[in-house]
């Protein structure tokens, strides 16, 4: 048994790391150069860390540690888009997805194994949920996926981090926030504050707290523009409403004081979300919210009960945004061939909740039929 749990350097900020070496007795220019030797030359080698003194690398080796979690396997999209299953604490394995595109690597990353919100149309939401992340699996994923990278000998890095793999960030609030600033730091991976974003389902509070905290990018996965769909789709809207909702991006926004936007995330299911006097009512909705609109086509998982709209149902939905003088994007569907695209991703949750069970028996009470 371990009597003390060595730190984990990789889940400190920089004013934490600068906190820990003055706690040691040290000089606060140590967190400056672990920090390099970790996010900028990617070793976590204690012992490699030549600037630093034989004497405070053996007394740092006694009491601290940069444990990584280990990529399990990588999966490789006819599109170019990666997925890792990578394992975390408790045997548990979460999924980390690389997109490229023409000018950026946009890394994918979880945030909690599984989730706790079950968001009807979502996949990860049926695998159930067994906890947080920490800060370290969490920094880690951007460092494993950047390591790999490099390996494969991509011309550049991970250039923006979005916080939209499994779960919910905002329910592993001070974890997320570590690891944001992280992110952010010119010592950690360096990338704008425009580059990193944080994608909720609507936790208020958690928005709230990010005002003073962060500075981040925000999405929310808005889905409906109205409360009674909304509660179709997202349950957690029972408790936030999309009124406390908008305000809350705005109270955040505001405090940004420069000209940010919201994300606005809305994946168009038939039948359910994608009708033209929707796209009407979500136009008047945000009027007076600063934002851009990413449509996501609904992509399918087994035993999910809902389809993709056709083709000209997309198109007229975007059509009548882009007319009313929203920025409106279509997220193509990405890593489908891999089950990496948006809401199709579930690692192996040692669930805590009885959603996984539910969820198997009705794929084989379909499959039977
Ligand atoms: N919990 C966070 C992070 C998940 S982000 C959030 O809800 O924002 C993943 C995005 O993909 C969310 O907008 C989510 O609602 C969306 N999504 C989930 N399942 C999907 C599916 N099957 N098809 C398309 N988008 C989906």
């Amino acid at each position: 048994m371990k009597l003390v749990d060595k730190t984990n350097l990789m889940s400190l900020t920089r004013e934490g790391l600068t906190d820990f070496f003055l706690a040691l007795g040290e000089k606060p220019y140590r967190a400056v150069q672990v920090m390099k030797w970790i996010y900028h030359r990617g070793v976590y080698d204690i012992a490699l860390m030549t600037d630093l003194s034989q004497d405070l690398r053996s007394r740092l080796q006694e009491c601290a540690c940069i444990e990584l979690s280990e990529i399990v396997s990588e999966h490789l999209s006819v599109d170019g888009t990666r997925k890792w299953i990578i394992r975390v604490a408790g045997g548990n394995c979460i999924e980390t997805v690389l997109i490229p595109e023409r000018s950026r690597n946009t890394l994918c990353i979880s945030s909690q194994v599984g989730c706790i919100l079950n968001c009807s149309f979502c996949s990860t939401g049926k695998q159930g949920f067994d906890g947080n992340l920490t800060a370290a699996e969490i920094i880690g994923q951007v460092w494993l996926a950047s390591q790999r990278m490099r390996e494969l000998g991509l011309a550049q890095g991970v250039t923006n981090v979005v916080f939209m793999g499994m779960g919910e960030p905002l329910m592993n609030f001070d974890a997320v926030m570590t690891a944001a600033s992280v992110f952010m730091d010119d010592l950690g991976f360096g990338l704008s504050k425009r580059k990193v974003t944080v994608s909720t389902a609507g936790v208020v509070p958690g928005i709230l707290k990010m005002v003073g905290t962060t500075d981040c990018s925000i999405a929310i996965s808005l889905h409906a523009p109205s409360d009674d769909v909304r509660n179709g789709l997202v349950p957690l809207n029972k408790k936030y409403p999309i009124s406390e909702l908008l305000a809350a991006c705005r109270s955040y926004l505001e405090t940004l004081g420069e000209r940010r936007h919201v994300t606005v995330e809305y994946t168009l299911i038939k039948g359910v979300n994608d009708h033209i006097d929707q796209a009407k009512e979500l136009a008047k909705l945000l009027r007076d919210v600063s934002c851009k609109i990413n449509l996501i086509p609904f992509n399918s998982f087994p035993a999910s009960g809902y389809e993709v709209p056709d083709a000209g149902t997309i198109d007229a939905f975007q059509s009548y945004l882009i007319k009313s003088g929203y920025a409106t994007m279509l997220r193509t569907t990405r890593g489908d061939d891999i089950a990496a695209a948006c809401g199709q991703l579930a690692g192996q949750v040692k669930d805590r909740t009885r959603r996984q069970e539910k969820y198997l028996a009705r794929v084989k009470a379909l499959e039977i039929a």
